[in-house]
């Protein structure tokens, strides 16, 4: 996962060790930056590989 706040790359498993103080824990969609603590809802895994064609192609200039 890459935030999209704070441009930090990081491991599914981190973010969710970090929502865990969260009061919504079980129903929780929401990703937590662990750098910045942006949280973002977590993308389906179809629009991720999406995203990476694109910016593949695009050669990343969409978040910049
Ligand atoms: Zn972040």
């Amino acid at each position: 996962m890459k935030c999209s706040l704070c441009g930090y790359e990081f491991d599914i498993s981190e973010s969710s060790s970090a929502c865990s103080s969260c009061p919504m824990n079980k129903s929780c969609t929401l990703l937590r930056c662990p750098n910045c603590g942006y949280e973002f809802p977590k993308e389906p895994e179809w629009l991720e590989k999406l995203t990476k064609l694109f910016k593949g192609k695009k050669n990343g200039r969409i978040n910049s």
